[in-house]
């Protein structure tokens, strides 16, 4: 379960936000962690045992990226691995949309919702065994647990965790980095965003007018207010602020 949340131009000072939750798989599960690699200069929440990305960005290129599990179709592949190729090896998001299309075609990932995207230009791609759905999104879009483009069950809860989004955060003229985070760490066992227990994870990118990104993240619940990543990776104090 997860939510991803991709804003273009939030407010005059944003170019867009990306945010993205990661909760406890189903699936056995170790290791959950912000890691940078220098190709591409790719920072986001790796799971160590697939050797793959929930959620990211990257630095050189401007991409974001972050998965959500959908349907029950389980393949050969993680899809963290694809958010990482995408993210390592795309230079534009028609190059990361064309290449997890291409990728996914096949049938070996396991089912899921993403979205990629660069400068509040987003994409949203879902799969199920070897079909595959692209939209350009939207200005404001919120991704749970369900499919949108191809046909599934939707789970009620994954459906009103996306209207608590929509209602509160995604409706408001402006959106600041704070609404982001009070809409995040929002507790309900009907539409709650912040799992408390099971979520592990929340990264959140917020790319300025003058082209810098602020990178938020929290390893744990969402509602323990995010942290930057400067005091963890000092080496990227020209690309990121905070
Ligand atoms: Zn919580």
């Amino acid at each position: 379960m997860c939510t991803i949340i991709a804003i273009a131009e939030p407010n005059p000072d944003y170019r867009f936000f990306f945010f993205a939750s990661r909760d406890r798989p189903v699936d056995p599960f170790f290791g959950n962690y912000l890691k940078f690699i220098p190709n591409n200069r790719v920072l986001g929440i790796y799971d160590k045992r697939s050797d793959g990305f929930s959620s990211g960005c990257s630095l050189k290129t401007g991409i974001y990226a972050g998965v959500a599990n959908v349907g029950d179709y389980k393949g050969r592949k993680s899809r963290g691995v694809l958010v990482k190729k995408v993210l390592t090896k795309a230079n534009n998001t028609t190059e990361a949309a064309l290449m997890m299309e291409r990728d996914l075609i096949h049938g070996e990932y396991s089912s899921g919702g993403y979205i990629i995207g660069k400068d509040g230009e987003n994409w949203l791609v879902e799969n199920l065994e070897n079909s595959v759905y692209t939209e350009r999104l939207g200005k404001r879009h919120v991704l749970t647990n369900f499919f949108t483009g191809l046909k599934g069950e939707v789970p009620e809860e994954a459906k009103q965790r996306s209207v608590f989004v929509s209602k509160n955060l995604l409706n408001l003229s402006r959106i600041n980095v704070g609404d982001v985070l009070k809409v995040v760490a929002h507790h309900s066992s009907i539409d709650g965003i912040c799992k408390h227990g099971v979520t592990l994870a929340s990264f959140f990118v917020a790319g300025d007018v003058n082209g810098k990104s602020k990178v938020l993240h929290h390893i744990g619940e969402t509602c323990q207010n995010l942290h930057g990543v400067l005091d963890l990776f000092p080496e990227l104090q020209d690309s990121v602020e905070f």
